[in-house]
């Protein structure tokens, strides 16, 4: 299978190449038609380096609108190191999409920085959970818009203990939102997280 046979735009398509990526890994030829085709939520068992990143990338990028300047994509993650790779990782896709912010948002940094990349809505957040609570309570983030709620390392977050705070998020989060998860293991709590947030979701084993 080819990039071009999983119909991303040109500007995807281009940005790829420059990447150096030859085809889609087997995660990515499975969640990118599925995301772009069905309206169903997502269940993913996968590790770290199956190309997870591009697999809810990619195809979030392609749907997004960049000339409306409104958050329409967050993506959840552990640890600060982990939202700058995905939040870089996504500028690189999205080189050549004129209009497409991606701002990460983590603990540890000055909130003030944030707060000035979050002015003008980007159209994707990277967040850790606790940092993104403590935005949503100043208002700083436009949760109206939101299509696609990711949570990445669904499995390390609830450790870190971000339960609680994921279950708000997802709370706050238009109900019509879908919500694309992906853990490299599948204990109780994740199942808890799907049975009580997700509906119609696909499971997806790597
Ligand atoms: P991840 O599992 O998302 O951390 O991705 C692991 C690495 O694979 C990252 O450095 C990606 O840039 C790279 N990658 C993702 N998709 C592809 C692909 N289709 N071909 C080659 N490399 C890729």
């Amino acid at each position: 299978m080819t990039f071009k046979e999983l119909n991303l735009r040109d500007e995807l398509l281009f940005a790829i190449k420059e990447l150096g990526f030859e085809q889609p890994m087997p995660i990515q030829e499975r969640t990118i038609p599925f995301i772009q085709n069905q309206d169903s939520d997502l269940v993913a068992l996968a590790q770290t380096g199956t190309g997870k990143t591009a697999a809810f990338g990619l195809p979030i990028l392609n749907m997004l609108d960049e000339s409306a300047r409104q958050t329409q994509a967050l993506i959840l993650s552990p640890t600060r190191e982990l939202c700058i790779q995905i939040s870089n990782e996504l500028k690189n896709y999205s080189n050549h999409l004129k209009g497409m912010r991606v701002v990460a948002v983590y603990g540890g940094e000055d909130i003030r920085i944030q707060l000035k990349q979050l002015a003008v809505p980007p159209q994707i957040i990277v967040a850790t959970p606790g940092r993104l609570m403590d935005l949503m309570k100043r208002k700083k983030v436009e949760t109206a818009d939101i299509r696609f709620l990711v949570l990445d390392e669904a499995d390390v977050m609830l450790n870190m203990g971000f339960r609680d705070d994921i279950e708000s998020i997802l709370k706050q989060t238009p109900e019509t939102r879908r919500t694309l998860l992906f853990s490299a293991t599948m204990p109780k709590e994740i199942a808890n997280i799907v049975h009580q947030f997700m509906k119609n979701y696909e499971e997806i084993v790597v």
